[in-house]
């Protein structure tokens, strides 16, 4: 490819409405534009990553066994609603209407399609297991789409499933996928930390998240690891042991009573008004999940980690209630009270939901829903119902280890792929059932696993730049080699850089020719920018018969004879493929 006539255009500056360094670079570098709130033009210099992200991905997939396919990207509401996903998906799910006034949506995810395909094609046990995969765009209308290609709403994935016939078929696909993921991302460049995590919307028990970890705000996700041993899982799934805490008042409160306790709307307020460590106090919030009231109990020097809650409920959607949905639970209780003295008395219809450092509290202080109040050496006994203890912690730094007890160190990842067992949860409701051996009817067993090729290759990025530009893995860059003759009014320049480009070709090496009258220094930037992961300049020491070769991940210059140069490419190149 000429350079002259490659479809890209690198900006001086960087694009104002991106955060993160892949977003930066990928706009001015121009490998996409924004078409509107995260949704991204991939340009042609960016369609060649994707591809070769997806071509390793085929490869791997295909190599453990794994089948390609492609579904629809529209689907209709029914499936949904067969699965029992249609009313509770949130609104990251695109609805609409045919001109029939039939619902539909935009493919988030595919379980529903693939369950169905399975159940018609899938009939008998001799049949299975199998893996079905497919490499699609995705639309989420994500609340909160940034860092480009990270959080888009259009995205790419690969999304696969696999169908099996017991749990053991299906702990062997997920580790077969395990390491189909390790080898892929290894060959994109990326280091990745798989961890333990949780299963949200998509469900079932046992799943893993591949991680690039990173110290920047690109990293969404905050991984618990362990030094000491192999523990790492994501801060929705991580649990950790505690250090030893005051959780007995009985020195602090000689009896049970209601004491005034004015304006302390907060934990700080109330702990320094009664002199007590916060570890007395027992905090209450007020979730909506699915659009009904919760009440989360926790030790008040403790975070509620939302997911967490969410799974205890086993609702799909959460969030923190607002004020004025607190006063209006609070009035149809026949409580009259400001927020900060709420406790979980006297809402004997709200589901109550404790963690488990509320266990073993005793003789703490808790609201009882009146203004300026609150319940002293209280007691489990005094909240007049029966507590349902599930961990619904957030974990924090310097925690210990739940596996081996040294304390917890926290770190960003980037969630680059996926893998969850699914068990029924689909197969079950949507009645995706193939024949045993005894004719009996019986669910899939399903695993699914994903992949974000466009967040992969912004993951890359995040993962190898400075402050030049790119520094591309050699195996998913756009092109390998860029030449550059620093003169194309020089013949003998200007000839050589040609006979490299033709031999480079012929060999198979992807390479663009800097054939533009710009002045060199332009070219080094451009070239630096896009990232291609190594540069042939051919300027005045050709006349001694050398040309410079710059590996760019390193920075190295190097002086070669031009076929040497030539070499050290396809060389580097054929170490990848
Ligand atoms: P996240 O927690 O980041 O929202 P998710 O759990 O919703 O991810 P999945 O539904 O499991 O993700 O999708 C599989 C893969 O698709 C993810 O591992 C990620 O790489 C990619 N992905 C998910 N959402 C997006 C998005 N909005 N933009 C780009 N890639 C995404
Ligand atoms: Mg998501």
């Amino acid at each position: 490819m000429k350079m002259s006539k490659l479809f890209v255009q690198t900006l001086r500056e960087y694009p104002s409405d991106a955060e993160v360094v892949s977003h930066k670079l990928l706009v001015r570098a121009g490998y996409i534009r924004k078409l509107t709130s995260g949704v991204y033009n991939y340009l042609p210099l960016m369609w060649r990553v994707l591809k070769k992200i997806e071509n390793i991905v085929r490869e791997e997939m295909d190599n453990a066994g794994a089948q390609e396919l492609l579904m629809p990207f529209v689907q209709p509401k029914e499936l949904w609603e067969e699965s029992g996903r249609w009313e509770v998906y949130g609104k990251e799910l695109m609805r609409l209407k045919d001109r029939h006034d039939r619902g539909m949506c935009l493919g988030p995810t595919h379980e529903e399609v693939i369950t169905s395909v399975a159940r018609d094609g899938l009939k008998s046990y001799k049949q299975l297991p199998v893996n079905l995969y497919q490499i699609q765009s995705k639309f989420r209308d994500e609340v909160r789409p940034r860092f480009g290609l990270l959080r888009g709403r259009e995205f790419i994935m690969k999304d696969a499933y696999s169908f099996a016939t017991s749990q053991e078929e299906l702990d062997k696909e997920y580790k077969n996928m395990w390491n189909a993921y390790t080898r892929i991302f290894k060959r994109c460049g990326l280091d990745t930390k798989p961890v333990q995590s949780d299963s949200g919307a998509i469900g079932g028990s046992v799943s893993h998240e591949f991680m690039v970890i990173t110290d920047t705000d690109a990293g969404e996700n905050d991984v618990f690891y362990c030094n000491d041993c192999d523990y790492s899982a994501n801060s929705n799934h991580a649990i950790s042991n505690l250090p030893d805490a005051v959780i007995d008042g009985k020195d602090y409160f000689k009896e049970t009573k209601i004491l005034d306790t004015p304006n302390t709307h907060s934990i700080d307020e109330l702990s320094t008004f009664l002199n007590i460590p916060s570890t007395l106090i027992l905090k209450s919030l007020v979730y909506i999940v699915d659009k009904k009231p919760v009440i989360a109990l926790i030790r008040a020097d403790k975070t509620v980690e939302e997911t967490k809650l969410l799974n205890a409920v086993g609702g799909l959607e959460i969030r923190i209630a607002t004020s004025e949905e607190i006063a209006e639970l609070m009035g149809n209780h026949g409580f009259n009270t400001v927020p900060g003295f709420i406790g979980p008395k006297g809402f004997d219809d709200v589901p109550v939901i404790a963690d488990l450092t509320v266990k073993d509290m005793k003789n703490y202080v808790v609201g009882i829903n009146q203004t300026d109040k609150h319940l002293v050496g209280a007691n489990h006994s005094d909240l007049n119902r029966e507590l349902n203890y599930v961990d619904i912690r957030l974990v924090e730094r310097g925690e210990l280890c739940p596996q081996c007890g040294k304390p917890l160190n926290v770190t960003r990842g980037i969630e680059v792929g996926n893998i969850f067992q699914l068990g029924t949860k689909y197969s079950k409701p949507m009645n995706a059932v193939y024949l045993d051996q005894n004719g009996k009817a019986q669910p899939y067993i399903m695993g699914c696993y994903g992949i974000g090729i466009s967040r992969t290759a912004a993951a890359a990025v995040e993962a190898h730049y400075d402050e030049a530009g790119i520094k591309w893995p050699v195996a998913i860059a756009p092109y390998h080699v860029v030449v550059v003759p620093v003169n194309i009014k020089d013949e003998l320049q200007m000839s050589v850089a040609e006979k490299i480009y033709e031999d480079l070709r012929n060999k198979g090496v992807e390479v663009v020719l800097d054939d533009r009258d710009e002045r060199a220094g332009v070219k080094f930037k451009d070239a630096d920018l896009i990232g291609f992961p190594f540069r042939i300049t051919v300027g005045k020491t050709i006349t001694e018969g050398l040309v410079e070769y710059k590996i760019r991940e390193t920075g190295e210059l190097l002086s070669f004879k031009p076929e040497e140069a030539v070499e050290k490419v396809v060389e580097a190149v054929k170490a990848v493929i």
